[in-house]
């Protein structure tokens, strides 16, 4: 994987709502949050699963930067402040740690013919959101910024939205579409890239160097100020159960740790040659 971390752009633009744009796609899977990840290893996937993709590493780059640009130039992004300081903040340790080559090599991630070009910008807007483009362009709403309390929290979402793009989700939702439509199976994948980004993310961010316990106390304010709202039986959402989800991220948090711990005191298997 190679990283290049470019100047933040400071352009005028607007909305975030265009159905007819590439962003809707990726807006609709970074407001899609949930559990349930069970795949045997057998493919060259995350967690070696089987998982087809869509995109080229060169595709999933151009993809990444022309949705960032069109993002841009309809949404002015915030050029200063405490938000956009937090947020840079804490990306740039999260994007870094995507680079820790002991936790590639334990999700499995496909990453040696990919370029990630990582850029942060911060939008005015109300819904509680945020997400990272293919190639590694991440965006968050002001909506978000109000939500969360502490760098800790922020970097729950923000690792999980950096595991959607460093498991290649997107050109695995387009591949599987392409074979398999939007039916029930759909759901069914769309759940298990939910499940594996929680899980990808609470490693990430640890790897990083916050208190992966701040993901499950985030996510359960999350789901508490969503009670009200109706929800559909999780075999018909994309959203895995949220009790469900909250049983995995605690799982997940001591296994976490110890990782953590474990590469801090060098306890770990020496790198394999790739190719
Ligand atoms: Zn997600």
């Amino acid at each position: 994987m190679q990283t290049r971390h470019l100047p933040r752009r400071a352009r005028v633009f607007h909305l975030i709502s265009d159905r007819q744009s590439v962003l809707c796609t990726f807006l609709l899977m970074a407001s899609i949050c949930a559990v349930g990840c069970d795949d045997r290893p057998r493919g060259q996937g995350p967690g070696h699963r089987e998982q087809p993709l869509a995109l080229s590493p060169a595709q999933e780059l151009q993809i990444g930067r022309e949705a960032f640009h069109e993002i841009l130039e309809r949404t002015p992004p915030l050029t200063g402040g405490p938000d956009l300081e937090r947020v840079t903040r804490v990306s740039q340790r999260i994007a870094k740690a995507a680079q820790i080559e002991p936790l590639q090599r334990e999700i499995n991630l496909r990453l040696a013919d990919y370029e990630f070009e990582w850029e942060y910008c911060v939008l005015k807007n109300d819904q509680v959101n945020a997400f990272c483009l293919p190639g590694g362009k991440i965006v968050v709403l002001t909506g978000l910024m109000r939500t969360i309390q502490t760098d800790d929290q922020l970097a729950a979402v923000i690792a999980h939205e950096v595991a959607h793009a460093l498991a290649h989700h997107a050109s695995e939702r387009v591949a599987r579409e392409r074979t398999i439509g939007h039916g029930l199976l759909s759901l069914s994948y769309n759940r298990k890239q939910e499940s594996e980004a929680d899980h990808i993310g609470i490693f990430l961010m640890t790897f990083a160097g916050y208190d992966p316990q701040q993901a499950v106390v985030l996510w359960q304010k999350m789901m508490n100020a969503g009670q009200n709202q109706v929800h559909l039986p999780e075999f018909l959402s994309d959203h895995p159960n949220d009790g469900r989800r909250m049983e995995q991220l605690q799982a997940w948090v001591a296994p976490a740790r110890a990782a953590k711990k474990a590469l801090d005191e060098g306890r770990v298997a020496p790198a394999v040659q790739h190719r």
